[in-house]
């Protein structure tokens, strides 16, 4: 399935040479694209939200072919998206409430990947004003600002909508504090449009080149969902489950929650520290005095075992140590 479902993306267009006849007008339009066999025999799969470049465009049937897969700058797994460049983290104040070692569990695996992390805390009609800001000061103790939110009261949800803008983002958390509540209400609330965008009507032609699929009809109805990624940009797109949403105020959104596991998955040892802000802003201010330090607090470190989360710091490096060492 995995292969088949590389066959047909949709793709949106984000920019079109001048020396082609396509225009300004073409930008936003969505093109139903076949993969370059080639491109599936080196292995380079099309992923949602790879940027791609496109040749052999039908700009009045809207169909293209895919010829090339530009690099991309993240790639993570759950939803498998590619150039993800934020990271929504999502809690509620109250049913379930912030169990704040979680929280840790899910920066630090967002941290791991080296993208713009945010922490949002939904369900704020929960809860008094004071617990808010008792949250508040102390996230902003661990080096985050959080956004504060009811979908049920519709609460902020313009601060949260203004900071996804212009970029790709995942939102990930907990199970029950309201991610696919806050997905549906931004899709449905802040969701921007797609030049031209309806279903593609299959092409015999077209639509079975290089197929081998006994019962094409019924495959290519299986595949009508689609996938969207883009010319020089990035796009929506469906495999398996998940699809780019764009957002009227620019970028995209996952259709779905990221992942939401508590064990970390490639954060080592040498890795961990970089995950905490507060161990960051100790090393870059004061020096450490050892390389690769594990920043124990040794005389001559530059982290100091007095923030909040350290035990934290230490539990973590404990559980990846033994899990390196049963490799
Ligand atoms: P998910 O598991 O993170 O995707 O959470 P859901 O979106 O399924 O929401 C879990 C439950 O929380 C549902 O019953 C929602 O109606 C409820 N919920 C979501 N947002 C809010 C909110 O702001 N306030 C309250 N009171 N309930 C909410
Ligand atoms: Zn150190």
């Amino acid at each position: 399935i995995a292969t088949a479902q590389a066959d047909y993306m949709r793709v949106i267009v984000q920019d079109v040479p001048e020396s082609d006849y396509g225009d300004d007008d073409n930008i936003g339009v969505e093109l139903l694209c076949v993969v370059r066999k080639l491109l599936k025999k080196i292995g380079r799969t099309v992923l949602v939200g790879d940027k791609v470049l496109v040749d052999k465009v039908d700009w009045i049937d809207r169909r293209a072919k895919i010829i090339n897969v530009f690099d991309r700058v993240s790639e993570i797994l759950e939803p498998p998206v590619a150039n993800v460049d934020h990271l929504l983290i999502l809690f509620s104040l109250d049913q379930p409430k912030i169990d704040p070692f979680t929280l840790t569990r899910f920066l630090v695996e967002a941290e791991s990947i080296g993208i713009r992390v945010t922490i949002a805390l939904n369900k704020c009609e929960l809860v008094t004003q004071e617990e808010v800001e008792s949250w508040k000061i102390r996230l902003r103790s661990w080096n985050y600002e959080p956004l504060v939110c009811s979908v049920g009261t519709k609460v902020g949800l313009d601060e949260i909508a203004f900071n996804l803008r212009n970029q790709t983002s995942v939102i990930v958390g907990p199970s029950g504090v309201g991610k696919s509540s806050l997905i549906n209400i931004l899709r449905s609330s802040y969701g921007g449009a797609i030049k031209h965008e309806e279903v593609f009507k299959p092409i015999l032609g077209l639509m079975y080149a290089g197929q081998k699929k006994k019962n094409k009809k019924k495959w290519f109805e299986d595949q009508s969902v689609g996938e969207v990624s883009h010319r020089n940009g990035r796009g929506k797109h469906t495999t398996r489950n998940v699809t780019l949403l764009p957002l009227c105020g620019g970028g995209y959104l996952a259709d779905t929650p990221g992942f939401n596991k508590h064990k970390l998955l490639k954060v080592t040892k040498q890795k961990l520290p970089l995950c905490f802000p507060e161990i960051r802003k100790m090393v870059e201010g004061g020096k450490c005095e050892f390389k690769n330090c594990s920043h124990l607090g040794v005389y001559g470190c530059a982290v100091t075992g007095d923030w909040e989360r350290y035990h934290y710091y230490l539990q973590l490096l404990e559980e990846i140590r033994i899990d390196e060492e049963s490799q």
